[in-house]
Order: C-alpha cells, then structure tokens, then sequence
C-alpha cells in the first residue's frame, strides 16, 4: 500500500478559509479535512511507567530549557485559534505532574476564540486540584484507567499506586464535569471489559476502551484485539446500540444502553481507521508539531518562538504542518511507522 506522506503532492487547496467574522476561521487540509483540534502535550513527564507506554528504564528525561515555557504554549495556542484550531486537549506525560498548570489551563482558556479546553491524566493528582481547575474553566477530563484491580494496576503501571485512588479522582469528577475513563484494551484485562463499563452504570460517566497502538518502546508484544468488546457487553446490558451524536473530539464510536448512565466508547485506532474524518494535529512538549501520529514526521516550532519569529511566521509553519498531513495512519503495516517516541513524548 502507499502510504501518501505528504499533502503537498496533491493539488493545494485554499488551505484556510475565511467565513464569516462570527463563525471564524477554518482550517482545511489538502484532503479537505477541517482541522480544529490540537492535543498539546505539557510534559513527557509522568508519575506512573505504564508498560503499553514507556520502557521500564523510564524515558531519559528532556532537560527543561527544552521543554516549552507556558508562555511559548500559548504563544502556538493564540496562533492555531487564529486558524480555526479552537479545541485543545492538554497531555502529557501526564499534565498534572508540571508546576503551574492550573494557571496555565486558566490562561489558555482565556485565550479570545478558545471553544474548548480538556485535559487527560492518569488521575492521581487531580483530588486536590479539581476545584482549582474548574474554576480555571476546564470543560472536561480524561481519566486513564485500564483495570479496577490494585494488583493488577500496579503491575501495568509499574508502580505503588493503585486502582482504588484513580476511582477516587474518578467519582470526584463524575457529575461536576463531563468525565471519561479511558482504558487501553490489554489481553491481561479481558477480565475487566465488565467491571469497567460498570463504572458507566454506578456515574454519570463514559467509558472508552482503546485498541493499544504500535509505538514506541515497549516490552509488550502485541495483543490481540478485543474484537467482541460490544458482544461481551451486550451479555450484561442487552439493549447496548449505536449512539449517532456527536460526543467530543475524538473518534470513538458511542454505544448507549438503559441500564447505564454514560457511554461506551471503542476507540479503534488500528483495526478501524478513522483517519477520513481526522481533525487533530499534536505539538509535543519540546515544540514539534505533529500531524499525524505514526509518523515522525512534523514542523519544529522551538526556532521560531525562541528565534523571534512573529505572529505571522508561526501561522505559516503550522499552516505548512497541517499541508502536509498525510492521508492515513499506518499502524497495519508495523514497517511503515516511522515514529520511535515513546506515548508519553508525543502525548497520546
Ligand atoms: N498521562 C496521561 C494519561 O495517562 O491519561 C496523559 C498522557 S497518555 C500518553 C494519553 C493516553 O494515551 C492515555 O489514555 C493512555 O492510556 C494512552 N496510551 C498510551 N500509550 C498507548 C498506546 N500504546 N496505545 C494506545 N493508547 C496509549
Ligand atoms: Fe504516564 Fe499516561 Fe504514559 Fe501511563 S499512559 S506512563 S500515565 S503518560
């Protein structure tokens, strides 16, 4: 198969399009995908070393002057709304390790034209700064949990914390913003399928259960794919069925079902791609924009903030990141991924 690495092999079009001053400015790229949303990794990183993530030696660590300040961050915030691109999800590693990130999430919310500012953890540090962060005006969280069992929970994550304290942050959130728990799909958790979505059922909240991707190091193989995620919960709640509307940014397929309170979602990154609809492009923690995530492909936007480049210089280079998108992921065909970071470097 080819693999159509760069847009800009094809004919251009328009790249951006102005409407009306009310609707702003839209962002299309050369297969005429609106892009609108950037996950904007604060960190690489992260209090846990999860195996399906980072090797267990860890990551060696980026050194800070290498790591964008704040104000660099939103300095490519304030340039990407500018285009179109008004909902960002910030990540990590994971975000709340990093001082000053509830000012951070304050002030990139602030930012005129910003529709939508999310966040993804692995909740451990988020009890004692939720209140800071809904006031700072985060509309909703990701929270990353794969089993329900400490035990277990520590083996995946390599580390003392445990299942029961992400269940905690959990039903903090649950009800006062809108809350995802997201669980990678592991051979080792079939077990959990049920015990996971039964979180849908206790709280208000959605439950997302995404195929593991190839990349980065890791000493996993890989697993096969639970394929009869839905079967195997339809055991339980047999009405289980498409959901048609829209919920987030992201391209899970929703299932709803009477006797739950939230979602399912299946995030199906290999097996189904959802790529023609992509709306998304990365900025990793050190400043390289990425448009697709297996690919190491991407523009480096540390130059240009730390070289004096001006408003429209930054506007230009992401406009070039997103011309060259490519068409598609290529997670089927394990050769052709070029990417060699690990997940907590380019921010899931
Ligand atoms: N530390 C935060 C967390 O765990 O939510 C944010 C960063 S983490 C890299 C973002 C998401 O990527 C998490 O939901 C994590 O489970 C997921 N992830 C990490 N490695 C993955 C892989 N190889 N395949 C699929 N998802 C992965
Ligand atoms: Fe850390 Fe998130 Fe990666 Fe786990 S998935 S090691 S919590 S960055």
């Amino acid at each position: 198969m080819e693999h159509n690495l760069s847009g800009a092999a094809r004919p251009i079009q328009r790249l951006r399009k102005m409407n009306t001053a009310a609707e702003g400015c839209t962002m299309r790229d050369a297969f005429g995908r609106e892009i609108n949303y950037m996950r904007l990794s604060v960190t690489d990183r992260c209090n846990l070393r999860c195996r399906y993530c980072m090797p267990i030696e860890g990551v060696p660590p980026t050194s800070h002057t290498d790591i964008l300040r704040y104000e660099e961050l939103l300095r490519v915030a304030q340039a990407a709304v500018s285009l179109g691109i008004d909902r960002f999800k910030v990540t990590g590693g994971e975000p709340l390790v990093r001082r000053g990130i509830v000012d951070f999430i304050r002030s990139l919310k602030a930012l005129p034209g910003i529709k939508q500012v999310t966040l993804t953890t692995n909740g451990l540090l988020l009890p004692p700064l939720l209140d800071g962060l809904l006031d700072a005006g985060l509309d909703a969280v990701n929270i990353s949990l794969d089993t329900r069992d400490n035990a277990q929970y520590q083996a995946i994550t390599r580390s003392s914390h445990t299942a029961d304290e992400v269940l905690h942050a959990v039903r903090l959130c649950a009800g006062r913003l809108p809350t995802k728990v997201n669980a990678v799909l592991l051979s080792e958790t079939a077990a959990q399928l049920v015990p996971l979505a039964r979180l849908a059922e206790e709280l208000p909240v959605d439950v997302r259960f995404i195929e593991r991707m190839p990349l980065g190091v890791t000493d996993i193989a890989a697993e096969p794919v639970h394929r009869e995620v839905i079967g195997r919960l339809r055991a339980v709640w047999p009405d289980l069925a498409p959901v048609h509307e829209r919920r987030g940014n992201g391209p899970a397929r929703y299932f709803a079902s009477s006797g739950l309170r939230g979602c399912i979602g299946l995030i199906e990154a290999v097996s189904h791609a959802f790529c023609a609809s992509c709306n998304r492009v990365r900025l990793t923690s050190t400043g390289l924009l990425k448009p697709c995530l297996c690919y190491e492909q991407g523009t480096d936007l540390k130059p240009l903030l730390r070289g004096g480049a001006d408003d429209a210089a930054l506007r230009d280079a992401i406009e070039q990141a997103v011309r060259g998108k490519p068409a598609a992921h290529c997670f089927a065909e394990r050769q052709a991924v070029t990417e060699r970071k690990n997940m907590n470097q380019i921010g899931g």
